[in-house]
């Protein structure tokens, strides 16, 4: 990604004349790629977050227009999130954050986990990094569906300090 910094097109001129950069510097902070359609070849960048070394369930496929977790596209609220998820896949590292199973390698050899939120955001939490969490896939299903799931909800709770 390359920033320009330029003189601003004057109005008056009628001769349209090519905008000339006084400077170019490099953004020395990443970018990514946090949303492709598969399907619609759409794609969305931005900056502050890990380029694609891990990946999760709306990384890697065309995301699922009936998942709950799964805002509308297209919005902030649904880029934020996707920040959001990018940053904790980073901080788990590729390791399960319930159980430490380290997560599989999909086709394109990133490391795969399911972000979840810990509290549902249907309670009214924030939508940040310390209520989400990286789990294996069984884990995800576990922590939704499982005998178990409200153990495995509050030792995510615990172990992010909400
Ligand atoms: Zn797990
Ligand atoms: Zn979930």
């Amino acid at each position: 990604m390359i920033i320009c910094d330029c003189d601003t097109h004057d109005d008056d001129d009628d001769q349209a004349k090519p905008s000339r950069a006084k400077r170019h510097t490099v953004d020395p902070v990443p970018w990514a790629i946090i949303y492709y359609g598969m399907m619609t070849g759409e794609c969305c960048i931005t900056h502050c977050v890990a380029p694609g070394r891990f990946a999760d369930q709306f990384a890697l496929i065309e995301p699922d227009a009936t998942d709950p977790e799964r805002p509308t596209r297209e919005t902030s609220t649904y880029l934020r999130r996707r920040e959001v998820c990018m940053r904790v896949l980073k901080r788990a590292g590729g390791v399960c954050e319930y159980c430490g199973e380290r997560g599989f390698e999909p086709h394109d050899s990133r490391t795969y986990l399911e972000t979840h939120h810990v509290v549902p955001l249907c309670e009214g939490v924030p939508d940040q990094d310390s209520n989400v969490a990286a789990l294996c896939p069984d884990g995800h299903r576990r922590a939704h569906h499982g005998q178990e799931r409200s153990v495995i909800r509050a030792q995510l709770q615990a172990q992010f300090g909400r």
